[in-house]
């Protein structure tokens, strides 16, 4: 260091700058840093508490004020003031850039690093889905909106407060009640619309969660696809589609109910993306997002492995009766299959902007389909009811539309017209379960006995 005044200054001050970036810079023991930097997210109940690191950047304040201080005085002193300038102005850029660097990791350009404490717990899981999930993911922060504006939660993201509606919906409940494929089923172990869509919702996180996409969103989309269905599941459906002439289809009543029908008319008020991936879950369907893809293909792997279990326990099926080129391709049986695919569309659609499956994957799936279109979904044996099934959702429709005032006060006040009319009773109708449908043709048209002893 020796006698020069000068370089025994820059020499402490580089010392101290040294010394600053290493308390700064170590590892801060005891905090877990939620986000992937030093600064303690969140921490609700231990406001202003001084963390190794905030004292780290207290010191290095005082250094830099240390070295302006010393700035000022040999700049009046006017000694070696060329290489003093020099070493300081190198000094105090790199000091900046460990300054910014320090705040960038602590949150501080963050759009919620300056709110500090007062993060609420929505907010940091919206931090969290921003730094965790891919690129392709829909964030919940960002979602397009809702039919109309409301206070966000303080602890749900907007998707998973979508989820909860959905699942506490009267529709949602309904499903435990309505057909899959068989109908009515009086075994415990067929699946119903309810088992169906909590199978596809399993499907599809299982999915998303591989592939770092927004797991609450695909299962609020899981959970809401088929809410629109009928009694006695598709045959219902034709039924209503022929029968009304402004036409019926289920993945459209979803939505009708999301937006209007639940809640006594006021809708669940979802956002645009649950809304698109409800709309758009049949294969003709293109969602938007690769959350609502997700469910797509998870809808139809799910259909056709418990559609076939189901089938196998009716005696429909049999294991060996499995064709070679769907078995030989995605396994022996439903586990390994149901496994294959879903390894599959994982495989084929990591770091990608689309959900696809491989060629021979896809081969095989289309094949499974039409092997269960000619061996379940036309069996004369699992169909032989439909036809008067349809046949009920006729006559309740036509009985329905020429007493509209036996309709719920709640569809009857919907109507205005003709139109309006056709709706409300496609609305009521869809919306019973199965043995609902039932009781009702058999209170209104079958003669009930005689009670009086
Ligand atoms: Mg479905």
């Amino acid at each position: 260091m020796g006698s020069n005044p000068i370089r025994s200054t820059i020499t402490v001050d580089c010392i101290d700058l040294v010394g600053a970036v290493f308390f700064m810079t170590r590892p801060v023991q005891g905090i877990i840093p939620p986000c992937g930097g030093h600064r303690p997210v969140g921490n609700r109940g231990r406001p202003g508490r001084l963390y190794p690191v905030d004292t780290a950047l207290a010191i290095y304040f005082f250094r830099l004020i240390r070295i302006h201080k010393k700035f000022t005085i040999f700049c009046f002193l006017k000694k070696g003031f060329r290489i003093f300038i020099q070493n300081i102005l190198i000094a105090t850029v790199f000091c900046c850039c460990i300054f910014y660097w320090q705040l960038n990791t602590r949150g501080f350009f963050h759009p919620y690093g300056q709110q500090g404490v007062h993060m609420t717990i929505r907010e940091e899981l919206e931090l969290r889905e921003q730094e965790i999930l891919s690129p392709w993911a829909s964030l919940s922060k960002e979602t397009r909106g809702r039919l109309k504006e409301e206070e966000p939660c303080d602890i749900r993201p907007a998707f998973q407060r979508d989820r909860d509606r959905i699942l506490h919906s009267k529709s949602f409940r309904r499903l435990k009640d309505k057909t899959q494929v068989f109908l009515a089923p009086t075994g415990d172990h067929y699946r119903t619309r309810l088992t169906h869509t909590l199978e596809v919702s399993q499907n599809a996180r299982t999915i998303a969660k591989a592939l770092r996409l927004n797991e609450d969103l695909v299962e609020a989309i899981s959970l809401g696809h088929d809410l629109g269905h009928t009694p006695f599941g598709h045959c219902g459906e034709r039924a209503l589609n022929r029968i009304c002439p402004l036409g019926f289809e289920h993945n459209e009543q979803s939505l009708r109910i999301v937006d209007i029908l639940e809640r006594n008319g006021k809708g669940l008020n979802l956002c645009w993306e649950v809304r698109d991936g409800i709309f758009n879950h049949q294969m003709s369907g293109s969602p938007s997002t690769l959350e609502g893809q997700i469910v797509r293909f998870s809808d139809k792997i799910a259909y056709l492995h418990h559609d076939m279990d189901d089938a196998m326990r009716a005696g429909l099926l049999t294991e060996e009766e499995i064709p070679r080129e769907i078995s030989d391709v995605a396994g022996k049986t439903i586990g390994e299959r149901l496994d294959f695919f879903i390894h599959d569309m994982i495989r084929n659609s990591q770091d990608k902007d689309v959900i696809s499956m491989s060629e021979p994957a896809a081969k095989a799936l289309q094949d499974m389909r039409t092997f269960m279109f000619r061996q379940v979904y036309s069996n004369p044996v699992a169909k032989a009811e439909e036809s008067r099934a349809e046949q009920l959702v006729e006559v309740l429709y036509d009985y329905f539309f020429t007493h509209e005032d036996r309709l719920p006060d709640f569809y009857l006040h919907m109507i205005v017209d003709e139109t309006s009319k056709m709706r409300a009773v496609c609305d009521y109708i869809s919306a019973m379960s199965d043995h609902f449908a039932i009781a009702k043709y058999e209170e209104l048209f079958v003669p009930k006995a005689w009670s009086v002893l």
